[in-house]
């Protein structure tokens, strides 16, 4: 008697090595196999008499084998299966390759089904190695909408088919976990149904209802822990920072600029946040070079006000330092004491005139008011004092251990503030960002100007040299983007350290070229960047680590290699490192793929300049899951929903803001909160 709870092995025909390989796919259980969803279907129903069949189609018919026997091609020693099948409008030819045992299984005289592919060559019309079963009730391989799973090498999907429609009945077994009430409400299937007809649809409707069933639970639970998430943050207490009006406008004054519209709202949102005392989560999402520095700064100014510190955390060792340089500067005029603290950098800026001065590392944490320093800060659990305001930029959330560890032992949280200049498209933040409130800075500050974006083909790169000679004659600089530390002769695509010698020794012996990529040790790194900064490099050769924030106003050319190894969001980013002065800026994507979507996914590129447009594309061109690197930002792939499936996105969060609000605690749905439980423990969605 087959459980939920039977191993794989006990199966009918699985052995140690199927097992084995099964286990990779995480597949050890007969639950394990329900929840084993295809990745596409093949849709077999539709059955054809022979009489009406065409070569260069594919169809399935059913029909009486009449003669089968096994031959052996002359040429290429293949061992070929041949068989006449026929029905009462006409016969065909059915060809296998190398499965001799097939005219064991399949004898003369009984009825099969075939679903495959009819070609034509010169011995006439044929089956080419179809797909084929005794004709039977209940059909797994042919003559349905055949479900296609995703196997390892070893594994067919024959086999896991085999497997899974043995497991199926138990589907029946799978409590319910969904209230009653919302699976009415919403008029969705039943778990167990959803589950037989996902794997083994008997209809286009089946089908539908089943996939919908199943995309519901994954994004509803999935709203469910963001309320969860958001409601928890709610229930403790933040210091509250009150807006220090007087005080930020003469700060304001002291810039050289006005503030956009966006910066102004942006601004106001987080001042209104940091003034209650729960916590703020918020996201400060804004393209590159739309100023969220100086927006995170007039938070950061109001946090000193009220007595409390601010820390502010960079990806890179080379982001802090460069924060560090600018907000000093900000504050130069103004009483803050801004700290330095990474690993190999600590240092502190006068009260007074923002000089550096010389300071007891140990003491950073609480001598300063703002604390700048990488992620790692808060991975250290380093203790911050009177912490008022946690901003961490360039990463889409806080974590629940980041926020841990940034409050102390009985202490309130600080109010958190995260800043991307990845635009993140609106069923996206729908999904993945439920916990959190969104500031959005739509616009550019006035004045940029465009950035000139061109795809160089081969037979252009010399021009495109030639190109880049000038502006380093008349004293800008270039950053060239390779997707490679070391060369690599398998890709075939260009690294660092090969692009750095080739340009340095044969293009530009004359110019200063640099080199930066992440295995360097981190002062390097600094050093290099510093260099840069101080245009003693003409020319950086670098792998993505430039990618986020970098500021350098004199660099009026990025040029990418291997463009296609890329997302857009990213090459936005890249591009986002010129155009930041009064200079004309360049980005010339250079890439030897010939493949037709690369050329056009680049070609969006060199029409927009929109980042969120850009986001939109890069989401339809490659999955959420590629442009937000689950483990980055803790966003994890969906399974069976889609990003495009904006009604269920909506459905599911009514129906998760109704539940909470009647049973916050689900005490009616123990089935619930073990699902919760199990999922939460999956995903870590933070
Ligand atoms: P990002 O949003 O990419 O982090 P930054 O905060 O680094 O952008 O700002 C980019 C540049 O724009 C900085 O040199 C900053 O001083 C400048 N800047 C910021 N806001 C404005 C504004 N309103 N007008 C003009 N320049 C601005
Ligand atoms: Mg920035």
């Amino acid at each position: 008697m087959l459980t939920l709870q039977t191993p794989i092995e006990s199966f009918l025909r699985v052995g140690k090595t199927t097992a084995k390989r099964l286990q990779k796919l995480g597949l050890r259980t007969a639950e394990d196999l329900l929840f084993y969803f295809p990745f596409r279907y093949e849709d077999w129903s539709k059955i054809t008499p022979i009489g009406s069949l065409n070569y260069n189609t594919a169809a399935t018919c059913r029909g009486r084998v009449e003669i089968i026997k096994n031959t052996r091609s002359f040429f290429r020693k293949k061992n070929i299966t041949e068989a006449l099948v026929s029905d009462n409008t006409g016969s065909v030819k059915v060809v296998w390759f190398n499965q001799p045992y097939l005219a064991k299984i399949l004898k003369a005289g009984e009825e099969i089904y075939l679903s495959g592919k009819i070609e034509l060559d010169r011995f006439g019309m044929h089956f080419t190695s179809p797909s084929y079963e005794k004709v039977q009730k209940d059909t797994t391989h042919t003559a349905r909408i055949v479900p296609i799973y995703s196997a390892t090498e070893n594994l067919t999907n024959k086999q896991i088919r085999f497997l899974v429609k043995t497991a199926v009945p138990l589907a029946d077994k799978i409590s319910d976990w969904l209230p009653g009430e919302i699976r009415k409400d919403f008029r969705l299937a039943g778990l167990g149904q959803a589950i037989k007809q996902a794997h083994f649809p008997d209809s286009k409707t089946r089908f539908f209802e089943a996939r919908r069933r199943l995309k519901f639970d994954e994004l509803f639970l999935i709203q469910l822990n963001n309320l969860l998430l958001k409601n928890k943050l709610q229930k403790s207490r933040a210091p509250i920072l009150k807006f220090a009006e007087k005080e930020t406008k003469q700060f304001l004054e002291t810039l050289s600029f006005k503030l956009t519209d966006g910066q102004r709202k942006a601004a106001w949102e987080i001042i209104q946040d940091i003034g209650k005392n729960q916590p703020m989560n918020r996201l400060l999402e804004g393209d590159v070079g739309s100023g969220k520095t100086i927006v995170a700064a007039i938070a950061a100014l109001n946090t000193f006000l009220n007595g409390h510190r601010t820390v502010f955390m960079a990806p890179t060792e080379i982001l802090a330092k460069q924060h560090y340089e600018n907000i000093r500067k900000l504050f130069a005029n103004s009483e803050i004491k801004v700290g330095l603290l990474t690993r190999t950098d600590r240092a502190m800026s006068n009260r007074k005139n923002g000089d550096n001065i010389k300071i007891d590392p140990k003491e950073i944490t609480s001598a300063a008011d703002l604390v700048i320093g990488t992620h790692a800060l808060i991975q250290e659990k380093i203790k911050f004092n009177n912490l008022g305001l946690a901003i961490v930029d360039e990463q889409h959330r806080f974590g629940v251990n980041q926020r841990k560890n940034l409050k102390g032992r009985g202490e309130k949280y600080p109010h958190f503030l995260s800043m991307t200049a990845t635009p993140i498209p609106r069923t996206m933040s729908l999904v993945f960002f439920g916990d959190l409130d969104l500031s959005v800075i739509r616009e550019l500050p006035a004045g940029r100007k465009k950035i000139v974006t061109r795809f160089v083909s081969s037979e252009n790169r010399e021009r495109a040299y030639d190109f880049i000679r000038k502006q380093a004659e008349s004293g800008r600089q270039v950053f060239v983007i390779c997707p490679l530390i070391d060369p690599s002769d398998k890709l075939g695509v260009k690294s660092v350290t090969e692009e750095h010698k080739k340009l340095s020794k044969e293009i530009f012996p004359d110019l200063r070229v640099g080199i930066l990529h992440g295995r360097m040790e981190a002062r390097d790194k600094v050093a290099v960047m510093k260099d840069f900064s101080e245009n003693k490099i003409n020319i950086l050769v670098s792998t993505s680590v430039v990618e986020v924030g970098v500021d350098i106003p004199n660099a009026t050319i990025m040029m990418v290699e291997g463009a296609e190894r890329f997302g857009l969001a990213q090459l936005h980013q890249f591009r986002g490192r010129v155009g930041r002065s009064v200079f004309q800026s360049y980005c010339f994507l250079f890439s030897d793929s010939e493949n037709e979507e690369t050329a056009k996914r680049l070609g969006v590129l060199v029409q927009c300049s929109d980042g969120f447009a850009l986001a939109e594309k890069d989401l339809e061109f490659r999955g959420p899951g590629e442009i937000w690197g689950t483990r980055q930002s803790g966003i994890p792939d969906l399974k069976v929903a889609a990003l495009t499936d904006y009604e269920i996105i909506k459905e599911t969060k009514v129906a998760a803001e109704n539940l909470i609000k009647k049973d916050p605690e689900f005490s009616a749905y123990p089935d619930l909160q073990e699902k919760l439980r199990k999922f939460t423990a999956e995903v870590h969605l933070e």
